[in-house]
């Protein structure tokens, strides 16, 4: 006789994990079905390593600043790419053994297999079929290859963190988070890095400042980021090394073709794992681009079956899947009014060098929603304190979107250092709906990069 749940969770990543313990906490028979490695992209490929190879970069950057503060550092300080990746992975595996404990501790049951919808009620896990009442759906996303030839030589973002060894001479192609993030990193560590862009700005996404001003820097420090290229084909050069073809030259005139790397990187974006799901069964169709469709509450269009994350159209970020997942098991388990995600404010930050922190509207966004003449931008650039006994200068910059007399802010955008710990407590603000003047009226820590936006004029 098949087993049965109240809920069956399909995917062990962020969503799906913070979805299970809480609808478990409130007394439901969870089961949650995960194949490999529990934690998800954020644990295993995504945020958690990541912030430890931006961290070891961040190392770097202050050995190279230690010289200006009477540090007499060794003539070379060695950077072994093994020893940390040794211990990334280690600490990588503890997070895996925590997150297998914390389930159990919450009374979830785990099976570690892949699970597949053979109807409303009803879900195949590996050999066992088993009945629920309600399913989610969170097995997240992948990092997508491009259909061109040569892509089979590349990797993804996925497959950076399994690089045995630094690649010297990286090509990253791609313009969004990832690219931005894992070239900071590369060039920090002492690698040489070469960026492909289709068009003519990184992070388009974000406020053109942020973007402009990464880019600017980014060049500064040594990294070759050509623009209006579009990679057309990778390639193994005769020399064994890897190389990229596009069908035109570059927006400054490199060369349509080039060969030397030692490594190929697409980070192009996403695409979400649905593929094995049988959704046909259920009759979910997903959205042309893959995403499964969901309305405010992460009902998908069947009943009974709803999704977090990854697969959604909504933002990949970890937190906003946790939020979603716990806010469903409230919904269906805790008796509690349901509460809905709130995704206008949601900060986020680019892990670039330097870092990134955005929350809220671009000003481009801004004026396309306000319209020009509501729009008012505070801006300000200076250098941080931390560079003020040496000769390297970079620029830090911090921007306040408003809207309309009473300046509402509604966007805030900071590329600097400290950026990355900054932008939670101002994404707060935001959400409270502070104007201007509450920023004006809060008086200032100093000295600190943050205070810049309280000071704007
Ligand atoms: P992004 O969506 O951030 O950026 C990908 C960019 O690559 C696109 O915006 C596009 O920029 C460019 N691109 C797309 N297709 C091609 C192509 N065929 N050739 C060349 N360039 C192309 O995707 P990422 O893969 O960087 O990251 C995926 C998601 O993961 C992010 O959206 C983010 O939500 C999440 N993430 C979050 C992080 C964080 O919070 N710190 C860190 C890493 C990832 P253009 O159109 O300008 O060419």
């Amino acid at each position: 006789m098949a087993e049965n749940f109240d809920f069956i969770v399909v995917g062990g990543g962020s969503g799906g994990i913070a979805a299970a313990r809480r609808a478990a906490e409130y007394g439901a028979r969870v089961l949650l079905c995960e194949p490999n490695r529990l934690g998800g992209t954020c644990v295993n490929v995504g945020c958690v390593p990541k912030k430890v190879m931006w961290n070891a970069a961040q190392i770097q950057q202050a050995l190279a600043l230690s010289g200006d503060y009477g540090f007499q550092a060794p003539p070379q300080v060695q950077f072994n790419w093994q020893t940390l990746k040794t211990a990334r992975d280690a600490y990588v595996s503890r997070l895996n053994q925590i997150y297998a404990d914390n389930l159990a501790t919450s009374g979830v049951r785990v099976l570690r297999a892949a699970a597949q919808l053979q109807g409303a009620n009803t879900v195949q896990v590996g050999e066992q079929t088993v009945q629920c009442e309600h399913i989610l759906l969170a097995t997240g996303g992948k990092p997508v290859l491009p259909q061109i030839p040569g892509a089979e030589l590349a990797i993804t973002s996925d497959g950076f963190f399994d690089l045995p060894r630094q690649p010297m001479n990286a090509l990253l192609i791609g313009a969004g988070y990832i690219a931005a993030e894992l070239a900071g990193m590369l060039h920090s560590l002492g690698s040489r890095v070469t960026m492909l862009l289709r068009k003519d700005r990184l992070l388009r996404n974000f406020d053109n400042m942020l973007g402009d001003t990464l880019m600017t820097q980014m060049r500064a420090a040594g990294i070759d980021i050509r623009t209006g290229v579009s990679c057309s084909e990778v390639v193994r050069a005769g020399d064994g090394s890897l190389g990229y073809r596009a069908a035109e030259k570059g927006a400054a005139g490199e060369n349509a073709e080039d060969s030397g790397y030692d490594c190929v990187l697409f980070a192009i974006s996403r695409a979400p794992n649905v593929a094995s799901l049988g959704l046909a069964k259920v009759d979910i169709a997903p959205q042309p681009n893959g995403f499964i469709a969901v309305d405010e509450f992460q009902n998908t269009g069947a009943a009974g079956i709803y999704a977090v994350g990854d697969i959604t159209p909504n933002a990949q970020l970890t937190p906003v899947a946790i939020a979603a997942g716990r806010r469903l098991a409230e919904r269906l388990f805790g008796n509690a009014p349901p509460r809905k995600l709130q995704l206008d404010n949601v900060a986020s930050v680019v892990f670039s060098h330097p870092p990134i922190g955005s929350v809220g509207l671009s000003e481009q966004r801004a004026i396309e929603v306000y319209g020009k003449s509501r729009v008012q931008v505070y801006q300000n650039q200076f250098v941080n304190l931390r560079y003020a006994v040496g000769a390297h200068k970079p620029p830090s910059v911090v921007k306040l979107v408003t809207v309309d007399p009473q300046q509402k802010v509604v966007g805030c955008h900071v590329i600097g250092d400290g950026a990355d710990e900054m932008l939670q407590g101002f994404a707060v603000a935001l959400n409270l709906g502070a104007t201007k003047a509450d920023f004006d009226n809060t008086i200032a820590i100093h000295p600190t990069a943050a205070e810049e936006l309280v000071t704007l004029r």
